[in-house]
């Protein structure tokens, strides 16, 4: 179930001060599915957390030297074992997809809602976020119907040339069947 805030309630809520207010609440009609882990490839780690919430230690891995000062949320992250962590509300803008365009309008945080599947482009996805994503995009669509199958989309389906997830890991035929199971 979703919420009036547009909160999941089978999630963790924990705020992000990284979001504002959406152009047009009404317009809320694009899905964006990525992927994250931090340190890249090392999972349930309370690092992407303490990103999309201000707190991480950028010294604490080499390879988050370029996170330094970085603002950026997603709507949700899925954990490997199926938990959901929600950041930002579905009806505030979350900051997720960057430089971004679908069918030709840009700037696609204004009316995407962003989900972040722990993992990389290439590792397998687990059966439990498989389940919880597809769960989850039901909601969603029930509570935004202009969210059709044909506006669910990978982070390098609006950002190519920039952004490569979720990547050949994520197995779009069974999560699209999950969705008319
Ligand atoms: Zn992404």
């Amino acid at each position: 179930m979703i919420d009036t805030f547009g909160l999941l309630s089978n999630a963790t809520f924990i705020k992000s001060p990284f979001y504002n207010q959406r152009p047009n609440q009404a317009e809320i009609s694009l899905l964006a599915i990525h992927c994250i882990s931090l340190p890249e490839g090392q999972f349930a780690t309370e690092h992407i957390k303490n990103l999309f919430t201000g707190c991480l230690d950028c010294s604490a891995d080499p390879s988050f030297a370029d996170l330094q000062g970085l603002e950026v949320s997603a709507h949700c992250v899925i954990r490997r074992n199926g938990a959901i962590e929600q950041y930002v509300p579905f009806e505030q803008r979350a900051w997720h997809a960057g430089v971004s365009s679908f069918q030709g309008v840009d700037g696609c945080n204004d009316f995407s809602i962003g989900i972040e599947l722990e993992g990389t482009d290439c590792t397998a996805y687990t059966e439990a976020q498989y389940l919880a994503l597809a769960d989850t995009t039901k909601h969603i669509q029930v509570r935004y119907p202009l969210i059709t199958k044909d506006r669910i989309v990978g982070h390098s389906d609006i950002a190519p040339g920039r952004k490569t997830d979720p990547g050949s890991g994520f197995n779009w035929d069974h999560y699209l069947k999950l969705l008319i199971d």
